[in-house]
């Protein structure tokens, strides 16, 4: 017997107008684009910035050969011909301090039209810009420092002193390391972003608690001082990895691909070894930027590589 005709059959289906129960416009809106947790006395807010379209992964993820990467993503249920990769910025609120992780995309489009959403899921998270005492940046990368300013040029976060690497703001900021076409686009919006608040900026070094309970972690190759961050409150902690890995699949069941945008692709692979491994044996919960939302969890050991283990969504603070 054919399945679609018993259930059918078994559902009365046939004595219900089903046109009649379709008049409801549908209604074309998502869920906020934010999700609050718990750390420790700690209160998380991811606040996306949106998308960051990278058309064919097999361009930008490289080091191996393009089947591979195809073949990864078709095996996990993923699309193995274009790649949408989230911008999961995050607010801490701990010890009277609203600290705002990476500011997402801002006003460029270099990566399609879908970020630069900060600022909304910000007011729909009920936290107020003004109200943001620190901006702690991974990188300096145009999806990390493109959300600081607005299209005028005006500050974004009016109160917040603004917290980076020396090493990425030198690069980031230089004219002369502009000698590709991305690069240029880049630099221009790092400098568009990061030149009106250097007055503010303060450089955090390596293993340097430079707020209460944030301390920074080198993690050098994606870019020169790509840097991750131990958030710390009660005796509880989570890693901020940045984009120690680009996406929860590629990267990770294979550390050692590369990554198109990576200053120094090696050392990228050697730092994402060492990294993933370290919160792997200590079991140490990681909100990466690029992950799918809200991109939460934990990185576990696989064969030569390890796997990404999403945290489930808890709707109860
Ligand atoms: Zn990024």
């Amino acid at each position: 017997m054919a399945l679609g005709a018993s259930a059918g059959i078994g559902l009365g289906l046939g004595s219900i107008s089903t046109s009649a129960l379709a008049r409801a416009a549908k209604l074309h809106v998502q869920a906020p684009y934010w999700y609050r947790f718990n750390v420790g006395e700690a209160e998380i807010t991811v606040v996306s910035d949106g998308w960051q379209m990278l058309g064919d992964p097999s361009n930008s993820f490289l080091g191996v050969p393009k089947d591979e990467v195809r073949k990864e993503l078709t095996d996990n249920f993923m699309n193995p011909s274009d790649m949408n990769i989230e911008l999961n910025s995050f607010v801490v609120n701990s010890n009277g301090k609203m600290v705002l992780f990476d500011t997402g995309l801002g006003t460029s489009k270099m990566f399609g039209p879908k970020g630069g959403l900060l600022a909304k899921s910000l007011s729909d998270a009920g936290i107020k810009r003004e109200d943001i005492d620190a901006v702690v940046i991974s990188h300096g990368h145009i999806d990390h420092i493109g959300g600081i300013v607005d299209e005028s040029g005006a500050l974004m976060y009016p109160n917040a002193q603004v917290y980076m690497s020396q090493a990425d703001f030198d690069y980031w900021t230089d004219e002369r390391q502009m000698d590709s076409p991305w690069k240029k686009a880049f630099i221009i919006h790092a400098r568009k972003n990061l030149l009106p608040v250097r007055d503010r900026l303060i450089f955090f070094k390596d293993e340097q608690e430079f707020l209460p309970g944030i301390t920074a972690i080198a993690a050098p190759g994606h870019t020169l001082g790509h840097t991750m961050f131990n958030v710390e409150s009660n005796g509880q902690s989570f890693f901020f990895v940045g984009d120690v890995s680009h996406h929860s699949v590629l990267l990770i069941e294979n550390p050692r691909m590369e990554f198109l945008y990576d200053t120094d692709a090696r050392q990228a692979v050697k730092t994402r070894l060492k990294m993933l491994s370290f919160l792997a044996e200590n079991r140490i919960p990681i909100l990466a930027y690029h992950f799918a939302w809200p991109g939460y969890g934990h990185f576990v050991k696989q064969g030569e590589g390890f796997r990404y283990l999403p945290a489930p969504m808890n709707m109860n603070l």
